[in-house]
């Protein structure tokens, strides 16, 4: 069956995108086939993966609004196995034109319903907000993968966001599960990273992956290359990592 997995926090820059993009090359590497979406107006997914967003004939907003379907929204890339549905910045328009229409948050939950099971995953990068998009994507998700930065102030905004996930179980989508939380851009050599790491392990016990993705300047230069990391350098702490994870997270 297929899983659907938003990778979600209302912070930016906490390694969401990093997360999706590697998290899904990573599972094309183990053989997998998955569907990545970019479900944020700033299309960081996208150009990580290379895509020239000018160029672009269709993009997530167009299906969401119903006047393209999934197939024709399928882009191959340069992975085998990964399959990306790209994001340009016309999402921002999503939001307001869709203020008062019936079940928006349904959307992309009724797009995705024909790709489904083409793909044993499928992954959705969202936007650094607790907005419509980010309703729509835990609305069709099987599960959230929280990605938690190791710095201070990583635990602030959480509850928030736990509180978030548990009433859009209750309103729209009761089987949402929390997958767990990835630790990112830990650095070994501060005292600050470890006690985020300790602090959340301690919170939320196993909920938390034993992988921890390391600060890594592999992972920051891959996207400017259009690369997966996994591509870009297979041997670098960034690659290793993701490759933990993507195995880890078929094992829960
Ligand atoms: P978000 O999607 O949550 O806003 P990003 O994944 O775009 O966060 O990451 C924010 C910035 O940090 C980007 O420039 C990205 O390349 C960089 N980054 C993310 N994870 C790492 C990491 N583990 N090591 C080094 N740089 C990282
Ligand atoms: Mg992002």
């Amino acid at each position: 069956m297929t899983q659907i997995i938003s990778i979600a926090n209302q912070k930016g820059g906490v390694g969401k995108t990093t997360t999706a993009v590697n998290l899904s090359a990573s599972l094309a590497k183990l053989k997998k086939k998955v569907l990545l979406v970019d479900c944020d107006s700033q299309a960081n997914a996208t150009t990580a993966l290379g895509v020239d967003k000018p160029a672009l004939e269709s993009s997530l907003y167009d299906g969401l609004i119903g006047e393209t379907g999934i197939e024709d929204m399928l882009l191959p890339t340069m992975m085998t196995g990964l399959t990306l549905v790209p994001a340009n910045v016309d999402l921002i328009g999503f939001e307001v034109e869709m203020m008062s229409a019936p079940k928006r948050e349904a959307r992309l939950k009724e797009l995705l319903v024909p790709a489904a099971d083409k793909f044993d995953f499928i992954i959705i990068d969202c936007p650094p907000a607790l907005s419509l998009l980010t309703l729509n994507a835990f609305s069709a998700s099987h599960s959230v993968v929280i990605p938690l930065q190791s710095e201070f102030f990583a635990l602030e905004g959480l509850g928030q966001l736990l509180d978030t996930i548990k009433r859009i179980k209750n309103a729209f989508n009761s089987s949402l599960i929390i997958k767990g939380i990835l630790l990112t851009m830990f650095d070994r050599r501060t005292n600050l990273s470890q006690n985020v790491v300790d602090d959340a392990r301690q919170y939320f016990k196993d909920l938390v992956f034993k992988t921890k993705i390391p600060r890594n300047v592999k992972l920051a230069e891959a996207p400017s290359y259009g690369l997966p990391v996994v591509l870009y350098d297979k041997t670098s702490p960034g690659a290793k990592s993701y490759m933990s994870f993507a195995r880890e997270l078929l094992k829960r």
